[in-house]
């Protein structure tokens, strides 16, 4: 039986996913398309992760779509919220009836003859497959069946609950029990206040401290906004503010290091008070912004450290014992609950193998083309957000150019758009130069970028927004055929 054929397939109905429908029916109406979720919701992260306190570290007039405003007073907003966004996007702009849930893409094979990508997928009633001319990867970057969770000696004697933030039992009752909290990262940060509100004493135990930054979970100047212009523009006005913002105490950290820190944990210090030993909890070995910094809402962290419902610990762990953790200094750390905030396994394109002409394609071996295209892989285009700022604001700009790529390839009646790499000796550096664990363990899996443009990837909006919705489509490095 011929495979079902469609002119564009989307794998993912995450924020990305829905997001690249809105754009390529809204752009190219006259497109066929499906979106092939694995799992049996819209959300992706926001719908799988349910640990107490689930929120937003970016506000959300950036994290929101360019086309739809927030709609919430909170700027942070929490996960069920989020949640909502995403669903009622796909609802009003009937996107849900295009979702065939249940569809796992485990392989993408490229046909130059017919060209054609053939994608299979694997259902609960076995592998189907499906073909398209156009793949638009938006399948997130961790692995959704595990999170990542070192091996910790003595983990089978602990007598309590351990729990990975990924995976969080519905029932959990933790009021009046003693958690420890591993990790130092934003799940961590976000837990850690919030469990505190119930639980007897809550422990974040850090191997080494991460920048942390208070900042009010309302923003004042976009509620005055709303109040003065219609939604839309207010919406506008506001994510161009927070975006110009970002980019400048971005670029400052980035330039004067030293002076940064100081700040950071000076504001720190102001919240925990004189005698609070700000120096070994949240005063990171390394410069601000080559790891992503963890937001404090209303300082909900700060309040319970002070009221003494939570601490931070900064040790490294011997081993668990029957009654909760044994750190290297000899300190022990009862525990009734242990929560392994230990992070995320990454995984690209959603785990698929890719195949160009029967040709397995490795990719870490290849460029990546403004960050979203590869090097030899034609019609394909994954979505990867900043490391510096909201997801969806890359992943919008990502789909206003696949669809420019698209109408251009009608517009010249080409079948294919492959990036191509007219310098050979062009030097290959990392996909991301970010410092965390969890990076510097899965870099190696990803594609790499180049030195120069086209193959650069700007980590800037404000160029990205020249580069990808106004710049020229007549690359000769993108090669239409
Ligand atoms: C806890 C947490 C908090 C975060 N907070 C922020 C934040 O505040 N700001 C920010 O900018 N970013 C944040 N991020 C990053 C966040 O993942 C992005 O903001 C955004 O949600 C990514 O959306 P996405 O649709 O690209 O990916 P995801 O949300 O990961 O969705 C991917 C979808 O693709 C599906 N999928 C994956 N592989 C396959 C496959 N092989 N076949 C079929 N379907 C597949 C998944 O099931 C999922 O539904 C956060 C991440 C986490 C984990």
């Amino acid at each position: 039986m011929a495979a079902e054929h469609f002119d564009v397939l989307i794998v993912g109905a995450g924020l990305s996913g829905i997001g690249a429908a809105y754009h390529l029916q809204s752009k190219l109406p006259q497109k066929t398309y499906a979106i092939l979720e694995g799992r049996h919701g819209i959300g992706g992260t926001w719908d799988l992760f349910r640990y107490p306190g689930i929120r937003s570290d970016s506000d959300m007039y950036t994290l929101g779509y360019s086309f739809k405003p927030w709609p919430g007073a909170k700027a942070i907003a929490d996960g069920p919220s989020i949640r909502t966004y995403v669903r009622e996007t796909a609802a009003e702009n009937g996107i849900d009836k295009h979702i065939r849930y249940g569809h796992r893409i485990v392989a993408a094979d490229w046909s130059g003859k017919d060209a054609r990508w053939t994608v299979t997928a694997e259902t609960q009633s076995g592998r189907v497959r499906l073909t398209c001319n156009f793949l638009m990867m938006c399948t997130g970057y961790y692995r959704y069946e595990a999170g990542y969770t070192p091996e910790f000696r003595g983990r089978e004697k602990f007598k309590g609950t351990v729990i990975h933030p990924q995976f969080w039992p519905e029932d959990l009752d933790y009021s009046n029990k003693r958690v420890v909290v591993i990790g130092s990262g934003a799940t961590a940060v976000t837990i850690v206040p919030e469990m505190a509100k119930t639980a007897k004493h809550v422990t974040m135990l850090q191997r080494s401290p991460t920048y942390c930054v208070s900042r009010p979970s309302e923003d004042k100047i976009a509620q005055r906004l709303r109040k003065m212009l219609p939604a839309k523009w207010a919406y506008g006005l506001t994510r161009w503010k927070n975006v110009l913002l970002q980019m400048y105490f971005y670029g400052r950290a980035r330039k004067r290091p030293q002076a940064t820190r100081e700040l950071l944990t000076k504001m720190v210090q102001q919240e925990l008070g004189p005698d609070y030993d700000v120096g070994t909890h949240f005063n990171p070995r390394y410069n601000p912004w080559e790891q992503r910094m963890c937001l404090v809402p209303d300082s909900d962290l700060f309040k319970e450290i002070k009221s003494g419902h939570a601490s931070v610990v900064t040790d490294t762990i011997d081993t668990f014992t029957e009654t909760g953790i044994r750190l290297t200094s000899g300190n022990e750390l009862p525990a009734d609950i242990i929560v392994t905030a230990t992070g995320l396994d990454l995984v690209f394109l959603g785990g698929t193998e890719v195949s160009v002409d029967g040709k397995r394609v490795e990719l870490p071996k290849l460029l990546t083309y403004k960050g979203m295209m590869y090097q030899g892989v034609p019609n394909l285009v994954s979505i990867f957000g900043y490391t510096n700022a909201s997801w969806t604001l890359k992943c919008d700009l990502t789909c206003e150019y696949a669809c420019r790529v698209m109408a251009r390839m009608d517009k010249l009646g080409a079948k294919s758009a492959t990036p191509t790499v007219s310098d050979a000796a062009i030097k290959q550096v990392p996909w991301l130069d970010f410092s965390s664990g969890y990076v510097q363990r899965s870099i190696d899996r990803f594609p790499k970028q180049g030195e120069a443009k086209p193959w650069r990837l700007n980590q800037n909006y404000a160029l990205d927004v020249l580069m990808l919705r106004y710049g020229k489509l007549n690359d000769p490095e993108l090669v239409f055929s």
